[in-house]
């Protein structure tokens, strides 16, 4: 990791996860400062003064959706950590790394939306994070960090954790509601009913994410407008991105949003360390594998939320892919295809039938069975179930996982039509 460090501050030390490292390294300094001197109202104004935005893909502000949350005597927090995305491994780490920093965080929020009950919902397969979040809850009950009147403040809070089951679309959060309720992770229709208005069990709920209210301590003892002061515009503190792919130095490198490139990122010593001798960029993907592709020339472009999207993609859930002239665009298009076309809950006939058809064209083109009427073929399915490509995309399904097929589709149709070319003619994969 790397300066300035504000969720990764402990993850330099190898007990990062112990109560003892916490403890000694400010832990609970913000949650107390927040119960014992602040309001919840002045909770919340700190957040909007740091416009800390989501950090589990969308970037909508937190504090927004906070002010979004309808009045109710009986309101919910829930903390999405179903992080399941392919190359995606930010919330694996602080979940795993600084569990006692998630649940005071978690703590933070819910005191400042009213909630006397919060829920983690954890990816099942995060054995060791599970074990280890499960701990620093009950280290929190043990010394009074949990529970009723919590440090004398009068604030009660319970928190429940929830393994997933091993599905992708319950980190969609309408559908990670439906699975805590019990049902099935299918995803509800909104808007109209965002969670702030109907969620949990019909009572407004604030979903945010694992690493965006792990944000919280930090912006409680600094302010939020010592958070602001790192970034730019609208992209403010710092973010964890998950770097991957052909890169010498693959990681979880905490960067300060808008101070570094791409180019930084990628090829410096700090962090990618470049790609291997002799290999070339081809393109790289920016914010998890539902953004559209960005290619060499898009390098200098800062780690910034608007930078990104005025280049037609998101920084999303802040994990970069790269891939050099060695690695094949058909075949990354199709298995990002597969990954989507597998996790489809079905209930939308676009995604569910859309995303099957183009996954098997894609993989037939890879095997070298393809024909040239497959390209329009394809882009035609990827129109239909997000008319226009557009990111963020036109929609014709109930939640973002059937649109997050085409942005790739299309990017390697758009970009590589030679090497898609190739393979038909040469009835084989070149890369091979
Ligand atoms: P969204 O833009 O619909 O919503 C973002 C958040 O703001 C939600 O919590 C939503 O409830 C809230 N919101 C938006 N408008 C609101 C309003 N008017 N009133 C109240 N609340 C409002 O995005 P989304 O569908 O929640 O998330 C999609 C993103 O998730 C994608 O961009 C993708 O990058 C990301 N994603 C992340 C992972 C991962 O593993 N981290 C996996 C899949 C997708
Ligand atoms: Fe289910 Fe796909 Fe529709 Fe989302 S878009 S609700 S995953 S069928």
């Amino acid at each position: 990791m790397s300066a300035p460090s504000i969720v990764g501050a402990r993850l330099g030390y190898e007990d990062s996860y112990t109560l003892e490292r916490f403890l000694a390294t400010d832990g609970d300094a913000g949650l107390r400062r927040a119960l014992l001197e602040l309001t919840p109202e002045q909770v919340h104004a700190e957040v909007l003064e740091a416009n800390l935005l989501g950090r589990g893909g969308a970037g909508f502000e937190a504090g927004r959706k906070w002010s979004m949350l309808r009045k109710a005597p009986r309101r919910y927090l829930v903390v999405n950590g179903d992080e399941s995305e392919p190359a995606t491994f930010k919330d694996h780490l602080l979940v795993e790394r600084d569990p006692h920093q998630l649940v005071e965080g978690a703590t933070i929020a819910a005191y400042a939306i009213g909630a006397s009950v919060a829920f983690i919902y954890l990816r099942g397969e995060f054995a060791l994070g599970l074990e280890r979040v499960q701990q620093a809850i009950n280290d929190a009950y043990a010394r009074g960090a949990l529970g009723r009147n919590i440090f004398g403040s009068g604030f009660s809070l319970d928190i429940v954790l929830q393994p997933g089951a091993g599905a992708y679309i319950c980190g969609e959060e309408t559908a990670l509601l439906e699975s805590l309720e019990g049902k099935r992770g299918f995803p509800r229709i909104k808007p109209p009913y965002f969670p702030a208005v109907i969620g949990l069990y019909g009572a407004p709920t604030i979903v945010n994410n694992v690493e965006t209210v792990s944000n919280l301590p930090w912006i409680v003892r600094h302010g939020g407008a010592a958070f602001r002061a790192l970034g730019a515009g609208r992209s403010t503190g710092t973010r964890i991105f998950a770097l991957s792919g052909s890169v010498r130095r693959p990681g979880a490198f905490e960067v300060e949003m808008t101070s570094v490139t791409f180019r930084e990122l990628i090829y410096g010593d700090a962090y990618g360390q470049g790609l291997e001798p002799d290999r070339e960029l081809r393109a790289f993907i920016p914010g998890g594998v539902s953004s559209p592709w960005l290619f060499p020339e898009h390098l200098d472009l800062p780690l910034g939320q608007d930078e990104v999207a005025k280049a037609g993609s998101m920084l999303g859930s802040g994990s970069i892919i790269v891939m050099d002239d060695g690695d094949c665009p058909v075949r990354a298009a199709w298995r990002i295809a597969r990954f989507f076309a597998r996790e489809s809950c079905g209930q939308c006939t676009p995604c569910r039938e859309g995303g099957t058809w183009i996954e098997q064209v894609l993989r037939r083109l890879e095997l070298g069975y393809g024909r040239e009427e497959d390209l329009d073929l394809l882009l035609d399915a990827c129109d239909n179930i997000s008319p226009g490509v557009t990111w963020p995309p036109a929609q014709t399904t109930i939640c973002v996982l059937g649109p997050s097929i085409p942005p790739s589709v299309v990017a390697a149709i758009r970009r590589f039509r030679d090497v898609f070319l190739t393979h038909i003619k040469e009835e084989r994969c070149p890369y091979d």
